[in-house]
């Protein structure tokens, strides 16, 4: 976990997550709220910002329970993929082609 930037606005604490482009919005947001949702098990309950500066874009995340049950099925579903015996079988996506983890996928 490693947080971009902890901010205040009129007087309240956020989380903020900056990204270069929205591009990839839903990850973004999945980030973050993991990021609130670690927090949260410390006892800490903020909320998050997620930042694309050079959009001028300004998202509010707040863990609620919609995001937090969204949350735990991603992670139950990456745990089953972790404690799988074989990992999934990789499917091209149009995101392939510029992911760093290509090399795991295709080679
Ligand atoms: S190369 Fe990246 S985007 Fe494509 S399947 Fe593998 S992990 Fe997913």
């Amino acid at each position: 976990m490693k947080i971009d930037i902890l901010k205040k606005r009129d007087g309240e604490l956020l989380v903020g997550e900056v990204k270069k482009t929205s591009k990839f919005e839903v990850a973004a947001k999945m980030q973050l709220a993991y990021y609130l949702y670690r927090l949260k098990e410390q006892g800490i309950e903020l909320d998050g910002e997620l930042l694309v500066p050079k959009e001028k874009k300004r998202e509010r995340i707040t863990l609620d329970d919609a995001l937090t049950q969204e949350l735990e099925t991603a992670i139950a579903e990456i745990e089953t993929i972790i404690n799988g015996d074989k990992p999934p079988v990789a499917e091209k996506t149009k995101y392939c082609g510029k992911c760093a983890y290509g090399d795991f996928c295709w080679s």
